[in-house]
């Protein structure tokens, strides 16, 4: 008999065994709830690992692509959390209702753990088990552990690949997976598909729902959400195409624009292991925050689309690659919001792990796309807000935590690059680097051209690496001398047996900001 199988009947016993218990298996009100097929569909998962806890998600969805196919009440869910994998020692159990306001999702937040060790959990519901996730606590801050690793991924249409990165990615030994956004795509793009949405671009929450379940259906997906806690901040296309706070270039009415992003909004979070202060309050949601991971590293979730000003230089228009104009540099153009940007400020200034990662979408390192003199710069970016970029450069350099990185996606390419406050001036006349960065590929989304990138990187010497053909994560590992960063690549996402290989490896040495061949 199988491990899981073993697990999953010393599960019962031990629900049955408890008097607690006893009432769960029901709905609300009436008979126990009998599922005419599992409606554990869409896995499960755990994310926001603190030192004694961790929240645990799932979400009953017999018929996941047709609303989620529950009756319209709650229905009770038990779980449990155990230190071993048989369940021989549960640690914490409890039972939550499903509402069907949040689609039948449940957000457990298991509390009473002990610090920097596995678990195991799994839920019930009616006579129905889920599979078994495995997650991980953070270690407690003051102690010092030896090394951390943990993965980072963005972009993941669906149309355009497999999640075989996922895969790889599901059989490393991880402390923690960071997802920097496009974790659905609402819109069909690229020309390759492999797969189909089906159906067209989501605006109303039944809508968003059924997206959602159909990118975590991928067993790939639900096996990297199973084996490890997540961090997860949102991009643009949970919500809309290059969006900037309440429109987008395809819905200007900002009306009718927060509409959608409260159901995305709230989809998002119906989806994603998050903590209860990231749940939405209308088209509101406040999902940057601060994690700490003993005094090795410092987590910081930055959240650059809700409160970001509007893209310059292209009017009502698509943000693309265009000229530099004057309205780019205005000093009040912001990327985080005043508020975040303070926050983040805050949390900078009183950082005092080893390593200080900054979690955000895109890249910031300065990436010059004009030739013969003249500047041409994408305006989705950091590039076009690049005093928001300043702003966030100066607090680095002014609070000085003991080793800056920035990590992000979005791009669909891989970049390792210095960050300085003026890449424009000369080499020896420009400061030290105050930070570094990498940038994840995509798992899936199509990347842009190689050859264009190649180019750019040749007047952009800030930028000490940009590949954009391949599809794949990154791997961080962490010690108290260094920062590894593995670009990991698949060989061809098109493919449902594709394999994962290290592309480049960088680190970063303790002390000494900038990127350096690994
Ligand atoms: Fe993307
Ligand atoms: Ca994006």
């Amino acid at each position: 008999m199988s491990t899981f199988g073993l697990a999953r009947r010393r599960f019962l016993a031990a629900s049955l065994g408890s008097a607690a218990v006893a009432a769960p298996f029901t709905i609300v009100r009436g008979a126990p709830i009998a599922f005419a097929s599992d409606p554990f569909t869409l896995g499960v998962a755990s994310g926001a690992p603190r030192e004694g806890s961790v929240v645990l998600w799932t979400r009953l969805a017999p018929r996941p692509l047709e609303g989620g196919g529950m009756p319209d009440e709650a229905v009770q869910v038990d779980w449990q959390i155990a230190e071993d994998e048989a369940f021989s020692r549960v640690v914490a159990r409890g039972s939550e209702p499903a509402m069907p306001a949040l689609g039948h999702s449940v957000h457990v937040e298991a509390r009473g753990l002990r610090p920097g060790r596995p678990y195991w959990y799994c839920f019930r519901a009616g006579s129905a088990e889920s599979p078994i996730g495995r997650t991980r606590t953070a270690p407690a801050v003051g102690s010092a552990p030896a090394r951390l690793n943990f993965a980072f991924a963005s972009c993941q249409q669906y149309e355009q690949g497999y999640f075989g990165a996922y895969r790889d990615m599901a059989a490393r030994d991880l402390d923690l997976v960071v997802h920097l956004g496009d974790y659905i795509y609402e819109k069909s793009r690229g020309s390759r598909h492999v797969r189909k949405h089906e159906v067209g671009i989501p605006t109303t929450l039944a809508e968003f729902r059924d997206r959602y379940a159909l990118y975590k259906l991928d067993a790939d997906l639900q096996a990297a959400h199973a084996a490890f806690p997540w961090l997860a901040i949102w991009d643009d296309h949970e919500v809309a195409d290059d969006y900037a706070d309440d429109r987008s270039y395809s819905t200007r009415d900002p009306a009718q624009f927060l509409k959608m992003r409260a159901a995305a909004y709230q989809a998002y979070w119906e989806h994603m292991p998050l903590p209860a202060s990231a749940r939405p309050r209308g088209p509101s949601a406040t999902i940057y925050e601060r994690y700490r991971f003993g005094d090795l590293l410092d987590v910081m979730l930055l959240d650059d689309r809700q409160y970001r000003s509007q893209p310059a230089c292209v009017g009502a228009g698509r943000p693309g690659t265009v000229p530099d104009c004057a309205e780019r540099t205005e000093e009040a153009r912001t990327m985080l919001g005043k508020a975040q940007e303070a926050w983040l400020n805050g949390q900078i200034r009183t950082s005092t792990a080893r390593w200080t990662v900054v979690a955000q979408q895109t890249l910031m390192a300065e990436l010059d796309r004009g030739t013969d003199g003249a500047h041409r710069f994408w305006m989705d970016g950091w590039d076009g807000y690049p005093n928001a970029r300043r702003r966030l450069l100066d607090s680095i350099a002014t609070h000085r935590p003991r080793n800056p990185v920035v990590i992000g996606g979005d791009r669909h390419a891989f970049f390792a690059a210095d960050l300085a406050r003026d890449p424009a001036r000369p080499p020896n006349d420009r400061e030290a680097p105050v930070a570094s960065e990498f940038v994840g590929t995509s798992i899936t989304s199509e990347g842009p051209n190689a050859k264009a990138l190649a180019a750019a990187l040749q007047v952009n010497p800030q930028v000490k690496y940009g590949r954009s053909d391949k599809r794949g994560y990154a791997t961080v590992e962490l010690t108290a001398a260094k920062c590894t960063v593995g670009f990991e690549a698949i060989d061809d996402e098109k493919k449902k047996d594709g394999t994962v290989r290290r592309l480049a490896t960088f680190v970063v040495e303790d002390g000494v900001a900038g990127v350096k061949p690994g």
